[in-house]
Formats: structure tokens, C-alpha cells, sequence
């Protein structure tokens, strides 16, 4: 198949899967979602990604409709009905379907699953990005399906030739529309704590373990505006992006001042996914 979508069991092209006005997901984005990159059919990192989005079902009051191994199952069974050698698989549970009605409906919630043929980004091509003031709620440690400030900041990175969009609360930086960001700074790799304020992504947290493996120092920790634009590399991490350097902000050049822990880590990230067998 050239991609596919699943609805509580039913699969066919993503085109031909259709979500009843029931489902919570429609009128309140009242649902979690994750995803992974899947290469030679292996979804990578897939079982980190199932347990942030149970722990995510856990924190709202979702019923996932099947375990965890059953999803995992489900998701390297469908894979595999999808041609290509690198596929994006995205998967959602929502909180279930009722009239609508803010208080929650009972009952089990509805999965979603959509596969792709996608390319990992080229992890060594630098990307241009702007800056723009944080406007989500205070959630953000929760993928939950209410993405329109992300949709927002992302659209103007669009808009601006851009990638991505570094988000600020008060000229602290928090993370990206749809990615984390780090910096680096005489060798020491910084990132934002896991607070509620940022999304605990799977590859950022695969990138600290890299810099431990390596000897590169770590702080997590809140840092400014003012460090971002200052920083020896600024790197974007996500599932779809793995690592990445930063060329420029608001087309201002930025980093490019230590190419070589900015390789370490990148390229670290970049063969281990590479090299993936299992998962
Ligand atoms: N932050 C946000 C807001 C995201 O949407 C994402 C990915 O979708 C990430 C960070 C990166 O998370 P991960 O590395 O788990 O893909």
C-alpha cells in the first residue's frame, strides 16, 4: 500500500479512513498522540514512545483501548503493509466518542494510526529558524492533539522560509513548535528542564545519554534569548529530525563555533538509528 490509516481496526488508504463526529478528538482535540520514524520496518525507539504516550493517557484520564503490547504488535504488523524503506508512523488515542459534552464520556477511547513513506530529514544540513513568543498553555509536557499555537508558530516559520520555530516564554527559551532545543557553550551541552513547559522528547533525552557516553558536560536547566543567539551550536532534536544544527535565527547566522560536539552528538544519534535492529 502506498500509505495507510487505521481507525478502531479498520485500515485502508489514510483517504478512505473516515473519524465519526463522535469521536472527542473532532470538537475538543481531547486526545494523545505520538510518533516514530520506521526504517526497514523496524519503528524505532517504538516502545519509548508507546510508554510517554500511555503515561500521557494516564495524566488525562484516557482508557487506551488495547495494552501496550498489543499496540506495539499492531503498529510492526501494519508497518509492513506500507511500501518504502522509510515510513513515518503517527498514532493517537482519543478520549472516546459521546455526544458532545465538555465533562468526559465513559468507556474505552478510539485509536488512530496513520503511516507514511517519509525520509528522515538530512541530519547534517543546518536549518534556518525564527523566534517567536511561546503562546501554548502550560500542558506542554503532554502530547496532546490541541496543537493550534504550534500550528501558528509553525506556519510562520513556513512563511518566513524557515523550518522550525524557537519558542520563548519571556525570553526564556522553552522548545520548538514540534521539536526540542539545546545549545552548546565552551563544550557543555544545555537544554531546558523537563518541566511543564516542554515536551519530554524521546531524542532529547537519547541526546543527553549520548553526551554523558561522551564526556560532554550536560546542565539542564533554563537559559535565555540572550544564549540562544550567543551559543556555539544550537541544536533541534525530534523523531523526524534525530539532531540537527541551527544556521540561523531570524536570519541572523548563529552557532557554526564548534562543529566538532555538534558532530559527536549528531552523528552518534544518526548511526544508532542507522543501526537500529531491534526494538
Ligand atoms: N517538542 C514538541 C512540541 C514536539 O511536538 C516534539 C515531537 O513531535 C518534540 C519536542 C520531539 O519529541 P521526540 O524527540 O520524542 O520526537
Amino acid at each position: 500500500m502506498k500509505n495507510l490509516g487505521y481507525y478502531n481496526g479498520k485500515t485502508g488508504l489514510i483517504s478512505e479512513i473516515s473519524v465519526p463526529i463522535t469521536d472527542r478528538a473532532f470538537y475538543f482535540g481531547d486526545g494523545v498522540y505520538d510518533a516514530v520514524m520506521c526504517r526497514n520496518n523496524i519503528p524505532y525507539l517504538l516502545w519509548e514512545h508507546i510508554d510517554r504516550l500511555y503515561n500521557n493517557c494516564t495524566l488525562l484520564g484516557i482508557k487506551p483501548p488495547m495494552c501496550k503490547n498489543e499496540l506495539s504488535l499492531t503498529i510492526k504488523e501494519l508497518v509492513r503493509k506500507v511500501e518504502g524503506e522509510e515510513k513515518f508512523v503517527y498514532f493517537h488515542i482519543s478520549r472516546g466518542s459521546g455526544i458532545r459534552n465538555h465533562s468526559f464520556t465513559n468507556g474505552e477511547g478510539n485509536l488512530c494510526i496513520m503511516i507514511k513513506p517519509q525520509p528522515l530529514d538530512n541530519v547534517y544540513e543546518k536549518m534556518n529558524t525564527v523566534l517567536k513568543e511561546d503562546i501554548r498553555y502550560e500542558l506542554c509536557n503532554i502530547k496532546t492533539l490541541n496543537l493550534l499555537p504550534s500550528v501558528l508558530t509553525a506556519q510562520s516559520a513556513t512563511e518566513n522560509g524557515c523550518e522550525e520555530a524557537i519558542l520563548h516564554r519571556n525570553g526564556t527559551v522553552t522548545e520548538c513548535s514540534h521539536s526540542n532545543v539545546s545549545i552548546l557553550k565552551n563544550g557543555t551541552l544545555i537544554t531546558a528542564p523537563c518541566d511543564r513547559f516542554i515536551l519530554p522528547g524521546v531524542t532529547r533525552a537519547h541526546l543527553l545519554t549520548v553526551a554523558h557516553e561522551n564526556g560532554i558536560n550536560t546542565e539542564e536547566r533554563k537559559y535565555t534569548v540572550e544564549e540562544l543567539l550567543d551559543a556555539d551550536e544550537i541544536i533541534v532534536t525530534s523523531s523526524s529530525k534525530m539532531a540537527r544544527g541551527v544556521k540561523t535565527v531570524d536570519g541572523k547566522a548563529v552557532g557554526g563555533k564548534d562543529e566538532c560536539t555538534l558532530s559527536i552528538l549528531r552523528d552518534t544519534l544518526y548511526i544508532n538509528y542507522l543501526n537500529a535492529t531491534n526494538i
